[in-house]
């Protein structure tokens, strides 16, 4: 079924922003608490990365997840992020600002018959590597039934080399779904770099579904190394002992903390100190060390 015309506008224009950009990279944080090493180190590899291409660098929140949102962490995420010299381009892009167009790509995937009404519960799927299929088939309603909403998924072909299954795109508390809303934003948004954590290359594969169904080209991928606890476990957004406010309290400046984080990448060696721009300037190669997809 052919994409409507106002749909398909969105899609071109955000292809004119990847033509006429070279680079287009973003960072996108959720809004769920405040910025750890980890998040901090992710930062800084995708503002390098965008820099150094002489590209732009969105700042995106992804706050679609409203229960999880914390007060006054948007207005946290961007002091940090200033205090460490790492500027954006254009406004800051609330998901939450941007439903409408989720919400048109929504229905016009389930008009053009790629999704399904799915009332698994989740205890039904716990445990299974993949979604079976169970509801394809099943015809259920799209709305309220017993008091329970559905989940929506996409009917991802068996033959999907992304072994993805049939991904969830709006969630059955009625929240439209991460996979679906950072696909549109890459593709309307003209992101042509996409440089997030390690821990969200288990998304990557639903995501390419999602780009599939809609026939469009996702950017390229590059998924940078984690910091993790002294227990070895990945550091929460809830755990303010990681953030920035702690390394402030033992002392360490801007320079200090930059050097940090690049220590953490590779690039420079531990104890180093310099700012966000010196560091850029001193790049002899690609910050982008970890795995690529
Ligand atoms: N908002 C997501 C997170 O904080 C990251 C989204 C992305 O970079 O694709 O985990």
């Amino acid at each position: 079924m052919l994409i409507p015309g106002h749909l398909q506008q969105q899609l071109d224009q955000g292809l004119q922003l990847r033509r006429s950009s070279g680079y287009r990279g973003r960072y996108a944080p959720s809004p769920t608490g405040v910025l750890h090493r980890g998040n901090l180190q992710t930062a800084l590899l995708s503002w390098l990365q965008a820099r150094q291409r002489r590209g732009s660098w969105l700042l995106r929140i992804d706050d679609l997840d409203t229960p999880r949102n914390r007060p006054g962490a948007i207005e946290a995420i961007e002091a940090d992020l200033r205090w460490l010299g790492l500027d954006w381009d254009g406004p800051i892009i609330l998901q939450s600002l941007r439903k409408e167009v989720y919400d048109a790509w929504l229905s016009w995937l389930q008009l053009s018959g790629q999704l399904f009404a799915c009332r698994c519960s989740r205890r039904q799927l716990a445990g299974l590597a993949r979604y079976p299929g169970t509801c394809r088939t099943a015809g259920h309603h799209w709305g309220w039934l017993n008091e329970r909403l559905p989940s929506w998924r996409l009917q991802v072909p068996d033959s999907d080399p992304e072994g993805s299954g049939d991904v969830v795109l709006r969630r059955s508390d009625g929240f439209i779904a991460y996979q679906l809303a950072t696909v549109l934003d890459e593709l309307t948004l003209g992101i042509t770099d996409v440089v997030r954590g390690q821990d969200l290359l288990q998304a990557l594969p639903a995501q390419r579904s999602i780009y599939r169904a809609l026939n469009q080209t996702p950017p390229r991928f590059h998924h940078g190394p984690l910091v993790c606890d002294g227990s070895g476990n990945k550091l929460s957004k809830r755990e303010a002992s990681a953030g920035l406010a702690a390394l402030r309290k033992q002392g360490m400046d801007a320079a200090d903390v930059v050097g940090l984080l690049a220590s953490g990448l590779d690039l420079v060696d531990e104890g180093s100190r310099l700012t966000a721009r010196e560091l850029l300037e001193c790049l002899t190669q690609d910050p982008i060390h970890a795995v690529d997809s």
